[in-house]
């Protein structure tokens, strides 16, 4: 088994009722992230540092776009492939400066 079939999706389902995103991989296995779940682990720069500070800081107050984040796609336009290695998801907040790599969403799941 080879890193590559780990980390390529072979089918991509966004399941916007079940508030769900599911990914069956290359090497068989089948990874499903709630929404919400998805939202809260961003991988942009900012989302990642009110994570690290969240963590570091036991009494930290996490800024609400994060804290409060619904987790919830754009309808008309949940998600976008980003190349061969990576899924941008499209918030009903407005926030889409996240670009989830197979790696990482493989390392989630
Ligand atoms: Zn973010």
């Amino acid at each position: 088994m080879t890193t590559d079939q780990k980390q390529t999706p072979l089918d991509i389902a966004i399941d916007l009722k079940q508030s769900e995103v599911r990914i069956k991989w290359q090497d068989g296995h089948t990874s499903v992230y709630a929404l919400d779940f998805l939202r809260k682990n961003c991988p942009c720069a900012l989302c990642e540092e009110e994570r690290k500070k969240a963590e570091a800081t036991p009494m930290y107050v996490m800024s609400p776009d994060l804290a409060n984040a619904l987790g919830e796609l754009d309808p008309s336009r949940p998600a976008e492939k980003v190349g061969q290695y990576a899924l941008q998801f499209f918030w009903t907040d407005g926030h889409r400066s996240g670009i989830y790599t197979y790696a990482y969403l493989r390392q989630l799941g």
